[in-house]
């Protein structure tokens, strides 16, 4: 992390740095923002949090970048940017851990978008294997079809489970950071696949921009890279089982 407040005599704070892939930044009215303010106490004592309007002089975005499924994301740039000493959220050094736990809220909203396109992949495929027929048979009377519907029913349902149960320890207070970065992992990756099936049991017309399927596919692709790559994820996971 680069970007950095430095307090000043009077109290307020000077922010500069820059953060590439901000989402919605040209649409926001105000931003929370990460910065360093103490380099040496590391991420657990020296990051603080900020709450910053967007039309604070000295902020701009100086990038706009097209991502693929419809999405743009920014370069934000924070030059001599003067905030009152209520801008602080929380306490100084203290920013770090409440981001964690929003973080795992967040992660489990990507889980359950990502088994909500699931579902719609798993819905269109089935009515398109019930209607279509080649070769004198109905897809929905070819195995391999088949094998797709049923490993989509049953992942579907399972990572259903998953998200619910992190929900529910949410809700209890517990402590889930290593299972919501299972469920970044699971839902995303679930998603991909079914729509894949899908799409391939579509042939042609899977590959027809008319349809929705191509712009899941693309927007389940980002998921495995926002909030956390899978690899991260899977890290985290590995960790905390390694540790015993
Ligand atoms: C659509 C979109 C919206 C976004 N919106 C925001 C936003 O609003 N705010 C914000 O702050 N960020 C946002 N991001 C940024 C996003 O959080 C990062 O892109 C993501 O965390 C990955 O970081 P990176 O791009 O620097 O990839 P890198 O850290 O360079 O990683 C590249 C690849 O290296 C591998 N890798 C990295 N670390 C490890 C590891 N420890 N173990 C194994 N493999 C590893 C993974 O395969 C990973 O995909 C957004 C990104 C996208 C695509």
């Amino acid at each position: 992390m680069t970007t950095r407040a430095t307090r000043l005599a009077d109290g307020s704070w000077r922010l500069d740095g820059r953060k590439i892939w901000i989402s919605r930044a040209d649409s926001a009215d105000f931003a929370i923002v990460m910065a360093v303010t103490d380099r040496e106490a590391g991420r657990k004592q020296g990051i603080s949090a900020f709450l910053v309007d967007r039309d604070t002089p000295g902020i701009s975005i100086v990038g706009r970048i097209p991502m693929i499924g419809g999405t743009t994301t920014f370069e934000v740039a924070y030059d001599d940017v003067r905030l009152p000493a209520g801008a602080l959220l929380g306490a100084e050094g203290a920013g770090f851990a409440p981001m964690q736990a929003r973080l795992a809220a967040r992660r489990l909203e990507v889980a359950a978008w990502s088994i909500g396109a699931a579902e719609r992949g798993l819905a269109m495929m089935v009515a398109h294997a019930r209607d279509r027929r080649t070769f004198g048979q109905f897809l929905a009377d070819r195995q391999s079809v088949q094998w797709w519907i049923a490993d989509a029913v049953s992942r579907i349902h399972s990572t259903k489970l998953l998200a619910y149960d992190i929900a529910r320890r949410i809700d209890a207070g517990e402590d889930v950071r290593v299972l919501v970065s299972a469920a970044k992992v699971a839902g995303p990756e679930l998603a991909a696949e079914v729509i894949d099936h899908a799409m391939q049991a579509f042939g042609a017309m899977g590959m027809a921009k008319e349809m929705p399927l191509h712009l899941l596919a693309a927007q389940v692709r980002l998921m495995r890279i926002y909030d956390g790559p899978s690899e991260v994820h899977r890290w985290v996971v590995a960790r905390a089982a390694l540790a015993g």
